[in-house]
Parts: C-alpha cells; sequence; structure tokens
C-alpha cells in the first residue's frame, strides 16, 4: 500500500460521502463545547485556530462546507475554548508514530512507515495500556489509530487534574532502571521495566548498538539468553564475556534514551496540546484517524484506508 496524498477532489469525496458524525468518538462528543478545534486548511500547518462548535451537526457543516486537510481538537476543556481561556483540565495522551521509532526491525527509511512498524507501534501502546490499567488504576481511555501511529487517550476524573505528568511518561515507558535491590520484584515498576527493556532489545539489530563490533555480536547472539535470564529473573542477565561494568552501564543507558522516546514527550506533559480528531482524514497519507473498539481485530490497511484510495486508477 502507497501512502500518497489525498488531492483536494477526494478530500471533498471524503467529507461529502464517507465522513459520519456517528464516527466521532463518544469522549469527544460529551464535552465538544468545551474544547478548542483547529484546522489546516491546505497542508501548511493549523493555521485557523481557537474554533468551537456546540454541537456535533455545527462541527459536520464545517466539514461539508471546508472539507480541511486536517482537523484537531484540545485535549483540553475550556469554559470558552474560544480564547481558552479558564482550563478545565486534560485528557492524558500518550503519542506512539511509528515513523519516530528509533528502534524497528523493519528497514524503513526515515520518515517512512510500514505494515510491521506499525504493528510494532500497536505492541507498545498494548504495553502501555496495559500498565496504565494494572498499575495505576486507570478506567476510562481509548485507542486511536492516528493515520501513522497510534494515540492512547485517558480521561479518568482523577487524571484530568494532572498537571505534572513526566514521571507518568518515565514510568509506563519504563525509561528509568529500577534500583538494584528491587529490579526483581515481581510488581510494580520494575516488572514494567522489564517487560520494556524486553520490548526494546528483542528489535535492536546491529546498527541499533553503538559499540564495538566484538560487544555488539555478543550482544545479539546472546539475545535469546538475555531475555529468559531476565524474564526468569536473574540478576546476572548481562554477565557476558568481554562485557565489563563499563559497557554493561552503556548498554543499560542506551535502551533507556530508546525508551524514553517510544512515546514523544511533548505531547504528554502538554496539557494545552491540539491531536488530531477521529474520523477526520490524514491527507499526508490519505488514512482515516479513528477510535479503535477492537484492537485485537485492529487492521489499518483495511479499517483506516478511506474508499477514494480503492478508487484510485494510478
Ligand atoms: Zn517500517
Amino acid at each position: 500500500m502507497e501512502f500518497k496524498e489525498a488531492s483536494l477532489r477526494e478530500r471533498k469525496l471524503y467529507y461529502h460521502e464517507e465522513w459520519n458524525k456517528n464516527d466521532v468518538p463518544e469522549f469527544i462528543i460529551d464535552r465538544i463545547h468545551e474544547r478548542e478545534f483547529a484546522f489546516d486548511h491546505d497542508g501548511n500547518g493549523y493555521n485557523d485556530r481557537y474554533k468551537e462548535f456546540k454541537t456535533v451537526d455545527l462541527f459536520a457543516d464545517f466539514l461539508v462546507k471546508n472539507f480541511p486537510y486536517a482537523v484537531c481538537t484540545s485535549v483540553s476543556f475550556y469554559s470558552n475554548p474560544k480564547n481558552r481561556e479558564e482550563w478545565k483540565g486534560a485528557e492524558l495522551v500518550f503519542d506512539i508514530d511509528a515513523k519516530d521509532l528509533a528502534v524497528k526491525s523493519c528497514y524503513c527509511k526515515e520518515g517512512q512507515v510500514c505494515e510491521k512498524c506499525l504493528t510494532e507501534a500497536k505492541e507498545i501502546v498494548l504495553n502501555i495500556k496495559d500498565t496504565l490499567i494494572g498499575d495505576l488504576g486507570v478506567k476510562y481511555l481509548s485507542l486511536v489509530y492516528s493515520g501513522r501511529g497510534y494515540h492512547l487517550r485517558v480521561y479518568d476524573n482523577e487524571v484530568l487534574s494532572l498537571e505534572r505528568r513526566s514521571e507518568i511518561l518515565e514510568y509506563v515507558t519504563g525509561s528509568k532502571r529500577p534500583k538494584e535491590q528491587i529490579m526483581f520484584l515481581s510488581h510494580g515498576y520494575p516488572a514494567v521495566y522489564r517487560k520494556m527493556f524486553v520490548l526494546t532489545f528483542k528489535k535492536m539489530k546491529e546498527n541499533d548498538l553503538p559499540f564495538n563490533k566484538k560487544v555488539v555480536d555478543n550482544l545479539l547472539t546472546e539475545k535469546d539468553i538475555i531475555i529468559s535470564k531476565i524474564l526468569n529473573c536473574n540478576p546476572n542477565y548481562l554477565d557476558l564475556k568481554g562485557i565489563g561494568d563499563k559497557t554493561k552501564n552503556e548498554f543499560l543507558t542506551h535502551i533507556e534514551k530508546i525508551n524514553a522516546s517510544l512515546v514523544d514527550g511533548k505531547v504528554t506533559v502538554d496539557v494545552k496540546r491540539i491531536l488530531r480528531l477521529p474520523s477526520t482524514l490524514h491527507s499526508k497519507v490519505s488514512m482515516k484517524c479513528v477510535e479503535i473498539k477492537n484492537i485485537e481485530n485492529f487492521d489499518p490497511l483495511k479499517d483506516a484506508v478511506p474508499k477514494f484510495v480503492f478508487e484510485r486508477k494510478d
């Protein structure tokens, strides 16, 4: 499948014939009047901002008239969204973009995505979702296919008012190794860290390891054993011939850095962020941004491709 840009005619076709207001998620419609809307009309950025709509029908009218290139809403709620006055909380959001993954098992060039790295982005998002529910007790969240990756949007009341979000980000991505004494606790953060370590390490190839050839060969040859040892809580999981404490330390720091980059941190910590609205078109790649009802069966190449792509002749 080619991820080609949508033409003006295709955008019009999409908003006139395919888009349906019932595809706008309930978590948006519930408080639609409190969100800021932002539009990119020509692919040059979100220059039409600070719009508000009292109802989804008024928003539908706007879409049919303008068939914009891209549509975002704020993740935050305001008494007066037009002026972004009186902030009333914001969803907690995790943005995992397949094109930005530092480590992937495919050979995509920078900025590109394929079926394989989209699947790996999905695997990351599912692991973060499990941690949010299992460890942090989150109850209300939605998964969204963003067009080139996934958004995880949490809207529990307790979460909306949080202003500092970087600790949560560090926790769910496992981007700081636990102290040695607690590294193998069966639950809590150490378990999250081990799970995320494995998720990243198992995808690593030669180019992902900035060490000399001997160390790289060693780590890659022993990869399955290292993974099995850490999963079995064996404290000697990194005891390899020719790899001293200094290299071990550098390797663990390297994994920490990669895990910290799994999620676009700027999106999570910014409580006034705008984010692509599910149901609308990601025109740059001609895919729909959609709320995912059943992640197990979700296939972006089937469920997020607008009809006009199948009708293309070239
Ligand atoms: Zn790829």
